[in-house]
């Protein structure tokens, strides 16, 4: 037991015992304790903050204690994303070498800010990178860099975008400029809240962001898109951008790229391809056709951590011409000049100075699994969602609420009435989730109430969604007999 009165870290002996017993519990966790926990934490909002004392320890407590802790208190009042019934929002996967590589990078503590302050973290994320550039098929103009999420990508993405025009935004600012005409930036209505955020942050304003309306499969409408383009240049405004998305939140919709790259070619607008969540699926051959155009792209960001089985958060985003990046945020203050010839200081990549060795994960993920395994992986995802689909729609009382070109399937139960289906839905995703197996998320789609089963977990097997498609129509018959729950 180490003295808690010195000045030092843990005893030596004392973290190895913490680090095997957190790596059994680990293993255990993964293995099955995951699955035979509910899925949903069974905590109500404030629970666990009343179970914990409200002040700090005033002495050092031991690490068999914290442990203890962990799985009695912190444990039970988590929601299992790595649950094989996890299939809200987009499911993902925090895979063992992901978990092995977050352990390691947490004991190096590098901060990437410059070459020098993370040689190892800089280089490793350059490469693998690169890596997920062959792997998707990408030019090899693109050089991909790491930020936490998908929405800082795209505000990087965007801010390169703006820095593009010429317009010295960077020294003058965008507000009061009689020079400067309000930038527009264009998206589908499918696409996803981070764009309109991007737009508030580079101070485009809500009002700058176009949302194109999308046709009856929930892919923007490109003719829609040039009509709003011109009108827009007509009425003096200057369109800045266009954002398509391959996979998109609520449906994995794939917009049309290449009527879209036609239209940002014409118009010189920059395409950012917001592949967060079905860019994984370009590294499966014959999934790769769905994505032709997007290597016209200026941007395109993809998280690993959605659908590359990399423990959150890992966003790599991709750009054709890195300098704009720099352009845009390159700002080395007298503490961080180097002069080691590096040809990469992550700093200068975005708007953030320090970063955590994040390539590390994706690193050890692509090599355990390799291009082979990856790809399986996420065939076999779009395997299992294809068949619930066929099931779903061949049985009365259900319908497909989407095509499911990936591997996210949205359905409804049925009923005459509308509002009556609503209610049912909405108490069919209530039953489910309260069983303990499934989580699922709704969206909503032509005003309508929609179930979402997204499939993307490494632990969701075929026996899975059998017991869920089993239980959606025993609870839907239980409900519609009037039988269920109120
Ligand atoms: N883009 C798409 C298509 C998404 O589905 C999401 C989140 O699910 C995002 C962007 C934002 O992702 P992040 O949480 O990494 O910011």
């Amino acid at each position: 037991m180490a003295d808690r009165t010195d000045f030092g870290d843990l005893d030596p002996e004392e973290l190895r015992a913490a680090l095997h017993r957190a790596a059994d519990h680990i293993a255990d966790y993964l293995s099955g304790g995951v699955e035979s926990s509910p899925v949903l934490a069974q905590v109500e909002p404030g629970d666990l903050t009343a179970a914990l004392p409200s002040r700090p320890p005033e002495q050092g407590e031991g690490m068999d204690a914290l442990l203890d802790d962990y799985r009695c208190r912190i444990e039970p009042a988590v929601t299992h994303w790595n649950h094989p019934g996890f299939h809200a929002y987009f499911a993902i996967s925090g895979s063992g070498p992901g978990v092995v590589a977050e352990a390691l990078s947490a004991a190096l503590n590098v901060n990437a800010m410059l070459w020098r302050s993370g040689p190892a973290a800089t280089e490793l994320e350059v490469l693998t990178c690169d890596w997920l550039r062959q792997m998707m098929g990408l030019p090899e103009t693109f050089r991909g860099h790491i930020n936490d999420t998908a929405s800082s990508s795209t505000l990087v993405a965007l801010a390169a975008a703006r820095e593009s025009l010429d317009a010295d935004i960077r020294r003058r600012g965008a507000a009061g400029r009689d020079d400067l005409a309000p930038l527009v930036v264009y998206t589908s209505d499918q696409a996803h809240s981070s764009i309109d955020k991007a737009a508030i942050v580079l101070g485009l304003g809500t009002e700058g962001v176009r949302r194109i309306p999308s046709d009856a499969a929930f892919r923007m409408d490109p003719g829609l898109l040039a009509e709003a383009v011109a009108a827009d240049r007509a009425a003096g405004r200057t369109p800045m951008a266009v954002v398509a998305t391959t996979g998109t939140t609520s449906t994995s919709s794939i917009d049309p790229l290449p009527e879209i790259v036609e239209t940002c070619r014409r118009e010189q607008l920059w395409l950012h391809v917001d592949a967060a969540y079905g860019g994984a699926a370009a590294i499966v051959p014959e999934l790769r056709p769905a994505f032709a155009g997007m290597e016209h792209g200026d941007s395109l960001v993809v998280n690993p951590h959605k659908w590359l089985f990399v423990p959150v958060d890992c966003s790599v985003l991709f750009v054709r011409d890195e300098d704009l990046l720099k352009r845009a945020f390159s700002l080395v203050p007298e503490y961080l000049k180097s002069d080691d010839g590096a040809d990469t200081n992550l700093m200068d990549l975005g708007f953030q100075l320090g970063r955590r060795f994040r390539a590390l994960k994706l690193w050890m993920v692509i090599r355990a699994f390799g291009v082979e395994g990856l790809a399986r992986r996420i065939r076999h995802h779009c395997e299992l969602a294809r068949e619930l689909a066929a099931e779903i729609e061949a049985a009365p009382g259900y319908e497909l609420a989407a095509p499911v070109p990936l591997a996210l399937v949205c359905f409804r139960a049925t009923a005459d009435d509308l509002v009556e289906q609503d209610r049912l839905n909405e108490r069919l995703m209530a039953e489910l989730n309260a069983t303990g197996r499934f989580f699922l998320s709704h969206t909503r789609l032509d005003g309508r109430f929609t179930l979402r089963v997204a499939i993307g977990n490494i632990r969701t097997e075929r026996r899975h969604l059998a017991d869920l498609w089993q239980t959606i129509q025993q609870t839907s018959g239980a409900l519609r007999a009037g039988n269920g729950p109120h």
